[in-house]
């Protein structure tokens, strides 16, 4: 038994201006790593910084994470930056097929600072992918010694070391001296079926437009032709100005265009308001509900759905499950 570590670079492995450090050399410096029992298998897929990941890319790890825990290993850990790994565990929690726990970790503080979190995070997620209580709960993101469901975890800061959180929920569980408890067991949900391929990916542009006070909305004039679908992150519960109401509604009947809000926290709502602009207008007007669900985990989910080749209805279930 092992636990398979891929390591995508990011801050964590930041050791200087140019210097990054291998898988190697990052658990080379965590204290109690050795003492967990199983040893880790390292692959060093690509040192860059989140930001230049792809999805096409991730599905690649997560491919070779399937062959590592069909080889043997009772987990997986990922590092990466921490820029857009809420969007990236999103994503794996959607293609993860296994019961094997699949961890995302980074760090804030590069181990060239006084005080980095890399190796406390590092450890942190490799207790969990071979603890058999995080089974079952598909991708998680372990930081700062909490454990978050990836279908809700946020990044809430630039700086802190405190920046994951679940605004929508908690932690599902902690890190307590060397033991991993869960507190809570989320049902999985329905992935997405199929294996999404690079140049579908690529097909599949998907635009998030996030509405603003005295939106005149003439970036959205001819999206359809350049786009195959749409995010918005409306205000508050699901809000857009009248004015881009029918806009919207013209949009949703050529591409599917998903309704999300643009606070950070909560659901859109469906039939409380029902002036133009409001959540049941454009509900009414084709658009999709995007329930609890962010912007940017609208964004993946869409962008994986299309590219699957889902029509209408099974990506409106697939976001019914945000519901
Ligand atoms: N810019 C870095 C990245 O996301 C930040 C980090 O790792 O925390 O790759």
């Amino acid at each position: 038994m092992s636990v398979a570590l891929f390591t995508l670079g990011g801050t964590i492995s930041v050791a200087g201006a140019t210097n990054r450090l291998t898988g190697a050399e990052l658990t080379a410096a965590v204290p109690g790593l050795a003492e967990l029992g199983l040893p880790l298998e390292v692959q060093d897929v690509e040192a860059v910084s989140s930001g230049n990941l792809t999805l096409a890319r991730m599905l690649d790890v997560v491919d070779a994470a399937s062959k590592a825990v069909g080889a043997g290993a009772s987990g997986v850990v990922v590092t990466q930056g921490t820029d857009t790994l809420e969007e990236t565990a999103f994503l794996v929690d959607q293609v993860w097929p296994h019961p094997h726990p699949f961890v995302l970790t980074g760090a804030m503080r590069n181990p060239t600072l006084a005080g980095p979190d890399g190796p406390a995070n590092l450890l942190g997620a490799a207790r969990v992918a071979c603890s058999p209580a995080a089974r079952d709960l598909g991708a998680l993101v372990v930081f700062n010694d909490q454990i978050h469901a990836a279908r809700w975890v946020r990044k809430t800061h630039s700086t802190s070391t405190a920046t994951f959180a679940s605004p929508n929920a908690g932690p599902i569980g902690h890190l307590v001296e060397d033991q991993v408890r869960i507190l809570a067991r989320p049902a999985r949900q329905d992935g997405v079926p199929g294996r999404a391929e690079a140049g579908d990916l690529d097909a599949a542009r998907v635009a998030l437009y996030t509405v603003t006070l005295d939106d005149d909305g003439l970036l959205l004039e001819g999206l359809a032709d350049t786009h195959q679908g749409l995010v918005v992150a409306g205000y508050g519960v699901g809000h857009v100005p009248a004015a881009l109401a029918p806009v919207l509604g013209a949009l949703a009947e050529r591409i599917p265009v998903v309704l999300t809000s643009r606070t950070g926290g909560g659901s859109v709502l469906r039939s409380t308001y029902k002036t133009a602009g409001s959540e049941s207008d454009l509900l009414a007007r084709g658009l999709i509900d995007g329930g609890f669900l962010d912007p940017y985990k609208a964004r993946v989910l869409l962008r994986l759905l299309l590219a699957t080749g889902e029509g209408r209805d099974e990506i409106s279930a697939a976001f019914a499950q945000h519901h």
